[in-house]
């Protein structure tokens, strides 16, 4: 823990050092894209994508969990999408999954989750998925992430900003070991290098 603090501590000395990639954007300026992950330590979204401040807004939950949309239930998840979308008004959502998923390893072997029954339950109440074909590998999270694509894409306001072609979402599969990353292709079904 000390290392991080000492980290967060000259943090603004090096952000005056590195103007350039890490300036602050000035008002009016948007982000280019939402980036929904798993809050799994490995995957850092700025780090993949080169992402500088201002550039992406984040959603990260455990397992990168979308829940079902339901009328009148209120959750972070929907609170941040619907921000992202009808306020910042990104136009791309990229949904990033991401092999060796605890959450994900947990939704398929639930006993490994003993010790977390609120992360179970979380997982068995808006995580309903298949095998998807063309996903098939020995690694879950590939159809798990396009289960979430599908979920998200019944939000209200994403399903209007699609149909009018004013969004566009992007499955990403993010391999751990090497940083190699994937994207779905829904035409197909399978996932090709990025
Ligand atoms: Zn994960």
């Amino acid at each position: 823990m000390q290392s991080l603090i000492d980290h967060a501590r000259t943090f603004h000395q090096r952000l005056s050092g590195d103007r350039e990639r890490t300036a602050v954007p000035g008002e009016g300026v948007s982000p280019q894209a939402m980036f929904i992950t798993c809050s799994d330590a490995h995957v850092i979204p700025s780090l993949i994508t080169g992402a500088r401040p201002g550039e992406l807004v984040e959603l990260r939950t455990a397992g990168n969990v979308i829940p079902p949309y339901r009328i009148g239930r209120l959750t972070a998840e929907a609170a941040t999408i619907e921000y992202a979308v009808n306020i910042l008004g990104v136009e791309d959502v990229i949904v990033c999954g991401h092999t060796r998923c605890g959450a994900v390893q947990g939704r398929v072997r639930s006993w490994t989750l003993r010790s977390a029954p609120t992360t179970r339950w979380w997982l068995l109440q808006t995580h309903r998925w298949r095998e998807w074909p063309g996903c098939g590998d020995e690694d879950p999270g590939r159809s798990h992430l396009v289960a979430q694509l599908d979920k998200l894409r019944r939000y209200p306001r994403v399903a209007r900003r699609l149909a009018s072609g004013r969004l566009r979402l992007h499955g990403w599969f993010y391999q751990v070991d090497t940083g190699e990353v994937s994207n779905y292709r829904p035409d197909t079904g399978s996932f090709t290098p990025l």
